[in-house]
This record gives C-alpha cells, sequence and structure tokens, in this order.
C-alpha cells in the first residue's frame, strides 16, 4: 500500500511510515512558526485566562477532533489548536466567542490559513458549515 505526502506529493510506501522527504518534520516546524507568530502577535490575549478556559470549552465541543479533517478530508484525527475562524487581527471583538472557534490538528490549521489567504469569504462559510454539521451530528445545544 503507498501513501501520498500532503506537502510534497511524493508516494512513498506505508512501511516507511513518513514522507522520505522528512515532511512531517518540515510540516510541524512550519506550523509551529505559523502559530508562534500568531501568538506573538497577541501575547496578552493568549495568556489570558478567559482565552485558556474558552480553548478548553472549544476542544470539548468537539471532543478533542480536527473538524476540518473529520468533513474536509474524511479523516478521524486530534486537534491540537483552536483557530479563530475571523482572525483576531481582524476583529479582536469576536477573539472570545465560541462561535467563532473552531479545533484543528497543525495540519488542518496549517492548510485553512493558506486558503484564508486566497479566499476568505469561502473559508469561513466551508468552516461555518462543518461547525453546523457537527451540532446536527453531535451537538448538546450550545
Ligand atoms: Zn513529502
Ligand atoms: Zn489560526
Amino acid at each position: 500500500m503507498n501513501k501520498i505526502c500532503p506537502r510534497c506529493r511524493t508516494v512513498y510506501s506505508y512501511s516507511i511510515g513518513q514522507c522520505p522527504n522528512e515532511c512531517t518534520l518540515k510540516m510541524k516546524r512550519e506550523s509551529n512558526r505559523l502559530y508562534d507568530r500568531e501568538q506573538r502577535k497577541n501575547k496578552e490575549f493568549y495568556s489570558s485566562k478567559e482565552w485558556r478556559e474558552l480553548r478548553k470549552v472549544c476542544k470539548e465541543r468537539f471532543a478533542g477532533l480536527c473538524l476540518w479533517s473529520l468533513y474536509k478530508h474524511n479523516r478521524i484525527k486530534k486537534g491540537r489548536i483552536t483557530h479563530h475562524i475571523v482572525p483576531l487581527s481582524e476583529n479582536k471583538s469576536k477573539g472570545l466567542l465560541l462561535s467563532n472557534l473552531v479545533y484543528l490538528s497543525d495540519e488542518a490549521h496549517r492548510e485553512i490559513h493558506k486558503l484564508y489567504e486566497t479566499n476568505q469569504i469561502q473559508t469561513i462559510k466551508e468552516i461555518k458549515k462543518f461547525i453546523k454539521i457537527w451540532e446536527i451530528e453531535h451537538g448538546r445545544g450550545v
């Protein structure tokens, strides 16, 4: 069985485990850099108690799963990052709104930020659509 690397599109055998071009490591580094940049820009916000609490609520809302992987790629994957659907840099007043948050894996987070650069409205729409589906399937009326 073969796998395709999502980063460089190299086809490699499942038995190797990961892309021979070390893309797993590179992707992790890239997404960390991106996340760090976001965090650094809004240091005060990201270290606030309100944010840390809300992050937990968001993770629980999506059962710790990456929503984008689940509905966009049909893959069950653990999330790691709480992402602002409308970025903090654009609208600070939505920073602490649960409805503006989604739980994502590193990979999906990177993908979404890239998408957002090319089509903001479509990206927001798609995430909101996935949240709606999640709510229908798993919601407890949040
Ligand atoms: Zn690769
Ligand atoms: Zn983000």
